[in-house]
């Protein structure tokens, strides 16, 4: 296989499964990925629902795949039936945590001073976070997107200041989300770019190397095209990652020789 463009970046690959899978598929999908040698420049992240956990903890104890929580209180304990906290997160083996998912945004009302909450809660716990930012198909018809990037940014660096030299931004165009519908290229690495010079703009020469994922519609049919994109560092995916051959399949193709 030939080189990747940029070939020799490190790569984060990133799996987003909702409210999917069950134990068993679980099981047998980790079985399955332990088989598989992860090269060194690729980095790993599963994000399971919350009751399953406890089998990533057991299954991937030496595995160099990673794992974390698809959401985070922003409280750190008492009264909040249903939450879950960063000490849990900890308790459970995780490392990474999403916040800001748009569907956590649009279905559960989350705003941008709640993401940068939680955001903060998992850093607290020296858990890292992968924000989650994206604009809809009409604040980018209407030329509005990179504002809102911004703001969603902002809120969370007005919260975290320094701290955001620690975070992902995974950059998930709302109207890309399991549409199978992806930006063009040019317009993925326009707002990637824009989102690094956000994050430059911020000041401290260590933002440079805040990862920046991209998500909505990855696939194996378009995942070394985006990789080549410069200031895409790797990819937040739903749909085609709960499947391991589709997820084994992408990893490979991420694999320089
Ligand atoms: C997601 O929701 O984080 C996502 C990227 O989903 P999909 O890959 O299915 O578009």
């Amino acid at each position: 296989m030939e080189k990747l463009e940029n070939g020799g970046k490190e790569y984060i690959v990133a799996a987003n499964w909702k409210m999917n899978m069950s134990a068993k598929a679980i099981k047998s999908f980790l079985e399955e990925m332990n088989q598989v040698e992860i090269p060194k420049h690729l980095r790993t992240i599963i994000f399971p629902p919350y009751p399953y956990l406890n089998i990533f903890q057991k299954m991937l104890r030496y595995s160099r795949i990673t794992y974390g929580a698809q959401d985070i209180a922003k409280e750190e304990k008492g009264a909040y039936t249903g939450e879950v906290s960063a000490d849990m997160l900890i308790d459970m083996g995780c490392s990474y945590t999403l916040t800001g998912h748009s569907e956590r945004r649009s279905y559960y009302a989350e705003t941008p001073e709640i993401v940068a909450e939680k955001t903060r809660a998992a850093i607290m716990h020296s858990l890292t976070p992968v924000i989650c930012i994206g604009e809809t198909l009409e604040q980018r018809q209407s030329g509005r997107y990179k504002e809102i990037l911004k703001a969603q940014l902002d809120a969370v660096e007005a919260s975290v200041r320094e701290s955001m030299g620690v975070c992902m931004i995974a950059y998930e165009p709302v109207w890309a989300i399991g549409t199978g519908v992806i930006p063009k290229i040019s317009e993925i690495r326009d707002t990637h770019k824009f989102i690094h010079e956000v994050l430059i703009s911020y000041g401290g020469t260590y933002r440079k190397t805040v990862p920046i994922l991209y998500g909505g519609s990855v696939s194996e049919k378009n995942v070394r095209e985006i990789a080549s994109v410069k200031y895409v560092n790797g990819f937040l995916i739903g749909g085609a990652s709960l499947n391991a051959e589709r997820f084994k399949t992408i990893i490979k193709l991420l694999s320089v020789d």
